[in-house]
This record gives structure tokens, C-alpha cells and sequence, in this order.
């Protein structure tokens, strides 16, 4: 299937958009830019966008759902091209279980089209709020990362628009470089304007779920690397194969309990094991309960939860999500929803609100397996030495992929949220950069999307220095006249690539 049937292509530009002035931000609530923002509903409509740039010397940032949580999608005082309009569903096979869509598509759109039919995208993040133009972008990846890969794998093709206007169709097959370059590229190569992906067949809209508590890191990381065996060896049966792992680990826990945490192990149901497999891949199935434990309405959580945000309230979360964990029953293996498995933050409106004044920073730190113990235990201990606890971590096990700017090592990532509130900000800034030197120094690798603190020098030490040289060779050969930017690039990835080229 090519990206765009042609009878797709036939749009007029039209007048329904224009410019505006916009103070974006990140996810996180601390980068902020005032943009001059379009909002195209076709890809003539980027073509025009890219036109006018051009003609007015001004530099284009990409932007999706804006889910990224620090400067990737902002473009501090140029324009900035949203693509949430052009968001529809162009074609559907629900056969071969491929499906073209515009950028601007979000996860939620995807899952709520195709589940009936009983396919589900193959890579989610934790939010569905994200758009698939995004999700290329920064080529996301899901708790079945070391098992399916990250969301590029599932890209069949796409179209890619360069800023001269010219359309690139992009494959496997037809230019391979681009393809493997523009997917994790960060908007900074052309604009996606049409995508075609490969979903995953399902046989029931519930996932069986069961979690494991663990005294220590060590024993944590043991569990997870033992069930993702289990689960990959050829003799394992369909309804035995783990598919997705996270960890939650107690952030207040220290000495020899330090990173001690519970594992949540989930599996897809085999064919015939849901015996009303009708209901629950009815999309109207999915979505939880306004209510928590059917009293309290999820608008009332992110008042309730502020002060979780506070040390006091970070340490004792932590340790009720622990003892939470050892109740009677908690361990007991059950089936839960797709959507609530997936996404249960997004069924709680403005969560995030919680981390304000002051916003979030979320701190991901990728280690290849034989280090990855040394690097998070640090990770831990220095945070608890500086006083700064993250409210959450959150430990998934990853693979490498064979995209350019590859950030997936064949191992695992710790990601962390700290509450920069405004009294202890420089303390969180401070210890955050002491983190990237230790993770560059040691081995680790960044994630671009969730990054608001990096160097260029942590980045290209982070990343081999001729995928930054290949990386800036395509970047020069599709945009020559560097109109694609953001902050981020501006900030990291630009400076990265002259490190690099000059090494
Ligand atoms: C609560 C939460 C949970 C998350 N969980 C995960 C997770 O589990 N795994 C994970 O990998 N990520 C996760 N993320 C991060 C998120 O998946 C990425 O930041 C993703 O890129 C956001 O998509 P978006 O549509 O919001 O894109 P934006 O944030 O708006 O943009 C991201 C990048 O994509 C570029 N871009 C956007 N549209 C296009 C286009 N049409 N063509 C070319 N480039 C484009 C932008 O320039 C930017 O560089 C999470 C984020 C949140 C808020």
C-alpha cells in the first residue's frame, strides 16, 4: 500500500486557516515559547506554510498533540506548523490490518477505528493523546519494546514533505536512508503529511495482568529479564508469552532496599480464551469509570493528589503504592481493558497540574543491560542524597532499533518525574545536569522527546558521532537552507552535529 491513494492527494488550499500568535509549552509546564502558529488541513496547505516561511526568512517547527515534555515541539518566536487538523483516517485494511492515516491522527483515533475489527497499534506510548506524526517523530516506544520493537518498525511507508514543497514517498525499499533517518529525526528532515501502518491483530479487547513485588533492584531487574526469556523462548505457549513489562519503583526506599518495586507483567489473550471477545474489542467497552472505586469522581484526583507533588507527599506515596502492592489479593493475576491498561492517565483530566506551580521534568535514562544497574542505582542514591526524590519511576526493558539517531539500546530506561517546584528549581536543575554527565560518561543514551536539560556535548557523547554526520548529511541534502527548527534544535541537536562533524 503506497501512503496517499490518490484520490486523497485532490485537495484545494484553502482559506479556512491562518496564522496566530501562541504561547506553547511542553508537556512538562516549563518550556514555553510564544509562536507564530498554522494549523494546515492539507498538505498544500504545508506547502503554502512552507512558501511563506521561505519568502519571510523564517524557520518552520513541526508540532503534533504537543505531548513532548520540554522543547522539542516549540519553536520560540517562528512559526510553528500543528498538524492536529489533518487528521483523518485515509484508508483502512482491516484485513492485512494496515491502515493510511494524516499525521495529525492520534493513538486514541487509531485504536478507537480499528478495534472492532480486532486489530490494535502495535506501539503505544502512555498517553493516547499523541499523534502519529509525533510518535514517528520521535519513534516512540511501548512496554512490548523488548519484545516488537518501537513504532518505526510498524511504519510501512510515508510521505514526507521537504520545505522546497517537493513529496518524498519513503520505504523500506524506496529511499531507505530517509526513511530510516526522518523516522526519529524530530521533525527535522520534512513534515510528515501521510503515514501507513501495520497494527497488531488481537483476539480480545482485555490483557491478563499480574504483578511480582521485589525487595531490591537487583531482584526487580532479575524478574524482568527472567520473564521476558520465558516469554521469547520458542516453546512457550501463546497464553504463557509475557508481551508487555513495567516496573514501578519506590522512590523513598533506601540502603539495601533502594529501588526495590513491583513488576506488572501482562499478556494478550490467546484466540478463544475471551469468551465474548465481541464486547469487549467494542470500543465503547474500553473506557473506565468516572469514578474511582466508584465514589470518587476523577475531576476531584488532581486537587486531591497535589500534595504528592511535595516531598512529604512523594515519600509517602511511594511507600503506600509499596505496602499497596502487599495487600492481600494484589498479586492475584486478573484481566484488565487495553485503554485502562495502556492509558489510565489519560482518564484523569489534568493530572499533570498537580506538578504546578513550577511544572514537571521527566528525567529518562536508556543503559544497554551490563550497566544499566550501576547507572539507576546512582541514579536513585544521588537523587536521595541532593533531597530530591522523583515522584515516580518507572523502569521498562528495551531493544535497539536500526533507525539513525537510535536513542534504544538493547537493555533497559529509568524514567523519573521531579516536581521543580519554584523553591528547590535550581536544586532539581543542578542535580538533573549532574545525572546527564554520569549517564553520558557511563554509557547511556537520551530520549529527545522527553529531554529539557541535556548539553550538546552530553548528547553527542551520548550517540555515535557518524550518526550525526550521516544525520547532518541528510539534514543539508532535504533542507538545505536549515527552515526546519525548534527549540531543541536550536538548544541540543544543532550544536550536537557541528560536535560531531568535527571530531
Ligand atoms: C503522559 C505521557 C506519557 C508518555 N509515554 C511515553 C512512552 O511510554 N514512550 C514514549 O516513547 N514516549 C512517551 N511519551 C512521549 C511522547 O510519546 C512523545 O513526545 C511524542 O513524540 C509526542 O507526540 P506528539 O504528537 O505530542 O508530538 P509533539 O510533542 O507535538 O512533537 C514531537 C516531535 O515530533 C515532531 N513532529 C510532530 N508532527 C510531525 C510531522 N507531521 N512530521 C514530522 N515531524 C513531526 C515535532 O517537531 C517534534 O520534534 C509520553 C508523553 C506523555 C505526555
Amino acid at each position: 500500500m503506497t501512503p496517499t491513494p490518490p484520490a486523497q492527494r485532490d485537495h484545494t488550499v484553502s482559506n479556512s486557516w491562518s496564522f496566530s500568535s501562541e504561547l506553547l509549552e511542553g508537556y512538562g509546564m516549563r518550556s514555553r515559547a510564544r509562536c507564530v502558529i498554522a494549523r494546515p488541513r492539507c498538505a498544500e496547505e504545508i506547502a503554502a506554510v512552507f512558501a511563506l516561511a521561505r519568502a519571510e526568512g523564517r524557520t518552520v517547527g513541526l508540532r503534533g498533540a504537543g505531548c513532548s515534555y520540554g522543547d522539542a515541539a516549540l519553536n520560540g518566536d517562528q512559526i510553528v506548523l500543528d498538524t492536529s487538523q489533518m487528521n483523518r483516517v485515509l484508508a483502512w485494511d482491516a484485513v492485512r490490518g494496515e491502515i493510511i492515516v494524516e499525521p495529525g491522527v492520534t493513538i486514541a483515533q487509531l485504536w478507537q477505528r480499528t478495534l472492532s475489527d480486532g486489530w490494535w497499534p502495535a506501539v503505544v506510548p502512555g498517553t493516547m493523546a499523541v499523534t502519529v506524526g509525533g510518535a514517528a517523530a520521535a519513534n516512540i516506544h511501548g512496554k512490548n519494546n523488548w519484545r516488537d520493537g518501537c513504532f518505526g518498525d510498524y511504519i510501512v511507508a510515508f510521505d514526507l514533505m521537504l520545505p522546497s514543497g517537493e513529496t518524498i514517498t519513503c520505504s523500506r525499499e524506496h529511499h531507505r536512508d530517509l526513511f530510516h533517518a526522518a523516522i526519529g529525526g524530530f521533525g527535522l528532515l520534512g513534515c510528515f503529511t501521510a503515514l501507513t501502518l501495520r497494527l497488531r491483530h488481537i483476539h480480545s479487547g482485555l490483557v491478563h495482568v499480574r504483578q511480582t513485588a521485589h525487595e531490591s533492584l537487583a531482584a526487580l531487574l532479575d524478574t524482568v529479564e527472567c520473564s521476558a526469556e520465558e516469554a521469547t523462548m520458542s516453546d512457550a505457549s501463546a497464553g504463557e508469552q509475557t508481551t508487555h513489562l513495567v516496573g514501578w519503583l519506590d522512590t523513598a526506599a533506601r540502603g539495601q532496599r533502594l529501588g526495590r518495586g513491583l513488576v506488572k507483567l501482562m499478556r494478550e489473550l490467546a484466540p478463544g480464551e475471551d469468551p465474548h471477545p465481541q464486547q469487549t474489542l467494542d470500543p465503547s467497552f474500553q473506557p473506565p469509570s468516572s469514578h474511582i472505586a466508584g465514589i470518587l469522581p476523577v475531576e476531584w484526583v488532581p486537587a486531591l493528589a497535589r500534595p504528592l507533588a511535595t516531598p512529604w507527599g512523594t515519600r509517602l506515596a511511594n511507600r503506600a503504592q509499596w505496602w499497596r502492592g502487599h495487600l492481600p489479593g494484589s498479586g492475584r493475576p486478573h484481566y484488565e481493558r487495553y485503554v485502562t491498561a495502556n492509558f489510565m492517565l489519560n482518564f484523569i483530566p489534568n493530572f499533570k497540574r498537580i506538578y504546578l506551580p513550577g511544572g514537571l521534568i521527566q528525567h529518562q535514562t536508556f543503559a544497554p543491560a551490563l550497566v544499566a544497574p550501576h547507572i539507576f542505582h546512582e541514579t536513585l542514591e544521588r537523587s536521595q542524597r541532593a533531597g530530591i526524590e522523583p515522584a515516580l519511576a518507572v523502569l521498562k526493558k528495551h531493544r535497539s532499533s536500526s533507525f539513525l539517531l537510535n536513542y534504544l539500546p538493547d537493555g533497559y530506561s529509568l524514567a523519573l518525574d521531579y516536581a521543580a517546584h519554584p523553591s528547590r528549581e535550581g536544586a532539581v536543575e543542578a542535580l538533573l545536569r549532574d545525572l546527564n554527565t554520569f549517564v553520558a560518561e557511563s554509557g547511556g543514551t537520551f530520549f529527545l522527546a522527553k529531554d529539557s536539560t541535556l548539553t550538546p556535548k552530553q548528547f553527542a557523547q551520548s550517540m555515535p558521532a557518524e550518526a550525526l554526520r550521516q544525520f547532518q548529511a541528510i539534514k543539508a541534502r532535504c533542507d538545505p537552507g536549515e527552515q526546519l527548527q525548534s527549540d531543541i534544535y536550536r538548544r541540543v541537536i544543532r550544536p550536537a552535529l557541528l560536535l560531531a562533524l568535527a571530531r
